[in-house]
């Protein structure tokens, strides 16, 4: 009895042992887990949201994390930059990646290459899996460093190629020194089709597309100051039923005022461009006297204007008055266009003093200054344009203007950045 009793006992403590060791080895297991997690969490690369699935490899004593996501080109990327790690693996590294996915189109991948709990190198990748392109610090500021640097401080002091995108924020550089942007402060910064939530809202615009007639006579039509009354729309279906295309410096207020106006010019095939927000250029009052700050205002908020109507950025711009020196220049990326062929429409306002104005003036390579604001300039150009077209002149919107002028050094042809 005794025996049976005290080896029954014996088998009760083989069992608790066994158990102890399994509860040990649990607790172990979750330990690491844990603090894998714990660890994880605080890296450079731990992203909540996932997108894509992860296979950890072992080379060399180390491992590697393989991140596969539903996309084919952005797992192509991720396995040439898994590949090009894959030397550096030894004993106690660890490259590792994660990955989420934001606004249903933008897949943010942050890789980092670890010793313990050091970080060697880290990657981020912000990846557009509807357009299929690799975002860059270009591709979501619209080109744009300059307007970027008004609104974040510190720009130049951070890496701007290392972007990493989430639901709220913007961040451009690494984890030691990096600025971030809030996006919905900011939306006017970034370009379209990006799949970021902007002024635009990713609507899609194909304006109509002119063609030229080579070997023809070259003229651009351009005009100045609106879209402030009913002349806009009326010039511009004139130009339509011509199917000819005219270019359109127009001031940023008036954008904002008649957007509808703007929009429709746009689509129907004719170049929208910046002819600043307020018209300085009377009174004494230019751009080369307002100061830098006013300039900057003057360019960018016509800009936005502009971008916030039509999704893209004027290309040109015309200074009000022709006032424009370098120094001014230079507070823009764009071109500055003046013209060879003045109407004079804003002096006479008389269609046949504006008709032979242009009449005897024009040439080959021409840019001919009107106004979209006075009915004696649209019936000018009811005369005009079949005239020109007798004449042997094929129009064209400034921009193709521009690149025709490149090709041919045509005396004529210089009138962007004149100063
Ligand atoms: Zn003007």
């Amino acid at each position: 009895m005794r025996r049976e009793y005290r080896s029954k006992r014996y088998r009760v403590n083989y069992k608790n042992i066994v158990i102890a060791i399994i509860s040990v080895l649990a607790i172990v297991f979750a330990g690491i887990k844990v603090t894998g997690w714990i660890f994880k969490k605080d890296s450079t690369v731990y992203l909540e949201k996932k997108y894509g699935n992860q296979k950890i490899e072992k080379i060399n004593k180390g491992k590697i994390v393989y991140l596969t996501t539903p996309n084919k080109k952005l797992n192509e990327i991720l396995l040439e930059n898994a590949n090009k790690v894959k030397d550096k693996i030894k004993e106690n590294r660890l490259y590792d990646c994660s990955s989420a996915l934001y606004f249903n189109t933008i897949a943010q991948v942050n890789c980092s290459l670890k010793e313990g709990n050091n970080v060697l190198e880290y990657s981020k990748l912000a990846f557009n899996i509807t357009s299929n392109e690799t975002l860059t610090f270009d591709k979501i500021f619209r080109d744009n460093t300059r307007r970027v640097t008004d609104v974040v401080k510190n720009l130049s002091e951070v890496d701007k190629n290392v972007i990493n995108i989430d639901d709220t924020h913007i961040t451009l550089g690494n984890d030691d020194k990096n600025v971030k942007i809030v996006i919905k402060d900011n939306v006017h910064l970034f370009k379209t089709g990006n799949g970021l939530p902007t002024l635009f809202q990713n609507k899609q615009i194909t304006p109509r597309q002119f063609t030229y007639e080579k070997g023809k006579k070259i003229v651009a039509l351009t005009f100045d100051d609106g879209p402030l009354n009913a002349v806009h729309g009326k010039i511009r279906d004139l130009l339509n039923q011509h199917n000819i295309p005219g270019t359109f410096y127009v001031i940023g207020n008036l954008v904002e005022r008649n957007p509808d106006e703007v929009l429709k010019t746009y689509q129907s095939g004719h170049t929208i461009a910046n002819h600043s927000y307020t018209h300085p250029g009377l009174f004494n009052k230019n751009l080369t006297n307002i100061g830098d700050a006013n300039v900057k205002i003057e360019y960018d908020k016509t800009d936005d204007a502009i971008f916030k109507v039509i999704g893209k950025d004027a290309t040109t711009t015309r200074p009000p008055g022709g006032f424009v020196n370098k120094k001014v220049a230079a507070l823009t990326n764009q071109k500055q266009v003046m013209w060879s062929v003045d109407s004079l429409d804003w002096k006479n306002r008389n269609a046949d003093a504006v008709y032979n104005a242009v009449k005897q003036n024009i040439h080959n390579y021409s840019v001919v200054l009107f106004h979209d604001l006075y009915e004696s300039t649209y019936e000018a150009l009811k005369r005009l344009i079949p005239e020109l077209k007798q004449e042997g002149y094929t129009f064209v919107g400034i921009d193709t203007f521009l690149e025709l002028c490149k090709e041919v050094k045509n005396g004529y042809c210089n009138i962007a950045d004149r100063y």
